[in-house]
């Protein structure tokens, strides 16, 4: 018996063994990956291991001065790893088939692309989706994206960027999730699990490339490339995050910054790319500069091609997009001892892995469908998703009197340089959306309208009075037609048009390409001659509705204070036209919140909710008392805050319910309010939840947005919104940056936006 018992102890010993050494599916996979890649770098010269960090570019879309030469024979040679830039599934397997064919060990090229909002269906702008609060939305729109991009040959794209932005006169906020870190955590989160699915190896999923890393939101002055020094505190607690949301995702590659980061450019940054992102957060994939980051290290001072090309790849940038640095110089640096074998073996092993989970091995022409390229791109389902979306994007900032939504009937002018459009309307970074199935905004009105109403139609006004600025601020292919005449006729034109009118819609604001990559802007208003336009509108004393077209907060004081409604449509995509006639006429309750305060003027940015208290605070809603922290001239409350956005209905919160006002580290408590909506028609509202961490080792900030819910609710419906609150939710990094929750007393706030919410008190104990 007891012999027994033994042998059935070591069996079951045995088993359990066997068991825990039973390696999971995804360990096989990556031990198949590891062999695979091994044996295959075994068979490559250092030339070939070189070639596969050269990232080139196809030219479709460029944003320097660099642009790939003689692209065919260095496929053909082994000298280039992947190309971005180039698309159709028929260009794209040319270039595979002679990566494939010609190069001695035929390795597959990998594909890129910006796939920034959408591809030829483009979606919202970045900070427009943001302004959702729709997480599952915005997870479809890069589940499309990939689909459509990946049916044109494309295998990885430049996305998401998740930079926090707060200063609105960097261009790039169009392109990121606006100012918070935990709403752009969650957005980076779902980004890389739209675009990558749950298997890379699938036809119609693509490699995320998280960017820009890191920090390049906060560039002084908002100039854009310019440099970035920031706190360990302000980068651990608010930039860091949505980074490693996104690799936390799964995300597959990372981009190089092309800042300077405390004396340090990203792409060169061996704390950034090494300590920080692959030693701390277990990165696991490559990462690549940026668009001739590696050169632009020559311009920051670091040394000369060669120099920098070793720092870089020294660092942690595994791939040169576009300097052909370590095409030309790592193998001199190799003989010279300046970067060794194990370095560039690190980087070819990581750029070849990406290859491996892409399935390239398997088939290198898996994403090069010519069936799928004619049946899925630009789908009608897909346009109507693009219409939905934009919809859910579009911020109401004021409606006096009930403006809108519009009676479909009597005469509607539409009056703005940005009125028939279609150039403008896609947005910045959407380089493959497709114009021809992109209405103006005359044209979706003019068909959501029905027959009841009359459009009328005046030209207005040029964009910018400076025909140079014009031009600067409409590139690729965005141009708006100038009006020639005098400015006052061209006006007055407009006016009368407007006089026979209803109801006037003034379409007016900022071009795409006004905001963007380098397009930062020190005045953030709308420009002049517009606002003279508005002005002339306006006198007439017709209704006037501002549909604002801006990738960016504006400063619209004047306009917030005499415009009677302002719709803000940032930039919404393919079918954004039909989705603004849609809010317009009320068949859609707009219920999008802001993702980024607008300011009151441009001297108060970076403005954002979330700032620390100071020492003299302003008491709250006050405006200047001497020596406290302010301005002569404004107060510090933004013109719009963060979360703001009205609805054809109204709701009402009631007072915060907790279910206790004490718990210690391990419970939880809940937060529940009641939502009604107290109008007249169907809306959606995002509800939001705030903390505030009262008394800390470090200073905190005066609000921290911690979760939201957006829920739909009908005429007198009321719902019960419920929040749990764990310690996790309390943490921060402190001053030795460790991740803690310190015990003490918190605020809890929720509301319709980060200004106007109710507010409660409970206590962490130790
Ligand atoms: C931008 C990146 C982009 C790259 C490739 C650069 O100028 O900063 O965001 O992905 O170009 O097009």
């Amino acid at each position: 018996m007891k012999k027994a018992t033994s042998i059935w102890c070591i069996m079951a010993f045995c088993a359990a063994s066997v068991q825990a050494q039973k390696p999971k599916p995804a360990s096989t996979e990556s031990a198949k990956m590891k062999t695979f890649v091994s044996q295959l770098m075994a068979k490559m010269t250092v030339d070939e291991k070189i070639g596969q960090l050269n990232l080139v570019t196809g030219g479709e879309a460029t944003t320097g001065t660099a642009v790939s030469t003689d692209v065919e024979s260095k496929i053909g040679n082994g000298q280039i790893g992947g190309i971005f830039s180039l698309t159709t599934p028929a260009r794209i397997r040319k270039a595979q088939e002679i990566a494939v064919n010609k190069s001695r060990l035929h390795i597959p090229l990998i594909f890129g692309q910006d796939v920034i909002h959408g591809y030829k269906t483009s979606f919202p702008i970045p900070l427009a989706l943001a302004s959702s609060w729709d997480l599952d939305l915005i997870q479809r729109t890069a589940r499309m994206a990939a689909v459509e991009a990946s049916a044109d040959g494309i295998n990885w794209t430049f996305s998401p960027m998740v930079d926090i932005s707060r200063d609105a006169r960097w261009g790039r906020v169009a392109e990121s999730s606006g100012e918070d870190t935990y709403l752009g955590s969650q957005i980076a989160r779902v980004m890389v699990k739209g675009y990558q699915g749950d298997d890379l190896k699938k036809a119609n999923t693509i490699m995320a490339c998280v960017k820009h890393f890191a920090l390049y939101g906060a560039a002084e002055s908002g100039r854009d490339y310019n440099t970035t020094d920031m706190s360990l505190d302000r980068m651990y607690n608010d930039y860091l995050p949505p980074y490693k949301a996104a690799i936390d995702a799964g995300a597959g590659s990372v981009m190089a910054s092309f800042n300077d980061i405390n004396g340090v450019p990203a792409t060169a940054n061996k704390w950034l790319l090494n300590d920080l992102l692959r030693k701390q957060w277990g990165f696991t994939g490559f990462v690549v500069s940026d668009y001739t980051g590696v050169s632009e290290l020559i311009e920051h001072g670091l040394g000369d091609l060669q120099e920098v090309s070793g720092k870089s790849l020294s660092a942690g940038t595994d791939m040169d997009m576009v300097s052909e640095g370590y095409l030309k110089t790592l193998k001199k640096s190799i003989q010279e001892g300046k970067v060794t074998l194990t370095q560039i073996n690190n980087a070819c092993r990581l750029i070849l892995e990406a290859k491996y989970k892409l399935g390239l091995f398997e088939d290198p022409y898996r994403y090069c469908s010519e069936e799928r390229a004619k049946t899925e791109i630009l789908t009608p389902a897909n346009l109507q998703f693009s219409r939905q979306t934009a919809a859910q994007t579009f911020v109401l900032l004021k409606n006096d009197n009930k403006t809108l939504p519009l009676k479909r009937n009597g005469t509607i002018a539409v009056i703005g340089p940005l009125a028939d459009s279609r150039a403008n309307m896609p947005g910045t970074w959407a380089v493959n959306a497709d114009l021809a199935t992109t209405p103006s905004l005359l044209e979706g009105l003019k068909k959501v309208a029905g027959d009841k109403v009359n459009i009328t139609h005046s030209f207005g006004s040029n964009l910018t009075s400076d025909a140079t600025l014009q031009k600067n601020a409409t590139v690729f292919g965005r141009e708006i037609p100038r009006d020639n005449r005098p400015e006052e006729e061209v006006i007055k034109e407009a006016v009368k048009t407007a006089e026979k009118a209803d109801v006037v819609i003034a379409a007016l604001g900022e071009s795409s390409e006004m905001s963007g990559e380098s397009s930062s802007r020190t005045n953030i208003e709308i420009p002049e001659v517009q606002k003279r336009l508005l002005a002339a509108l306006l006198k007439t004393g017709k209704p006037v509705v501002l549909v604002l077209f801006t990738g960016r907060p504006l400063a619209i004081k004047w306009e917030s204070e005499n415009v009677p409604a302002i719709l803000n449509v940032w930039f919404g995509g393919s079918q954004a036209a039909y989705a603004i006639a849609d809010v317009l006429f009320g068949d859609v309750n707009p219920s999008g919140k802001l993702s980024m305060s607008f300011p009151q003027n441009v001297g108060q940015v970076p403005i954002y909710y979330s700032h620390k208290n100071t020492g003299r605070p302003l008491a709250n809603g006050g405006w200047f008392t001497k020596f406290r922290s302010g301005y002569l001239d404004v107060s510090n409350d933004p013109l719009y805050p963060f979360g703001f956005g009205l609805s054809y209905t109204s709701f009402s919160y009631s007072d915060i319910k907790l279910s206790a006002t004490t718990f210690k580290p391990g419970q939880s408590i809940t937060a529940r309010v009641t939502v009604t909506n107290t109008g007249s028609v169907e809306g959606k509202e995002a509800v939001q939840f705030y903390t505030r961490d009262m008394v800390g080792s470090s200073t905190r900030p005066v609000k921290e947005l911690k979760g939201f819910q957006k829920i739909s609710l009908k005429p007198g419906e009321s719902k019960e919104v419920v929040f749990t609150i764990k310690e996790s939710d309390l943490k921060f990094y402190n001053s030795a940056l460790k991740s803690v929750a310190e015990p003490g007393d918190f605020k809890v706030f929720i509301g319709p936006n980060s200004r106007d919410c109710k507010e409660s008190m409970f206590k962490l104990l130790k």
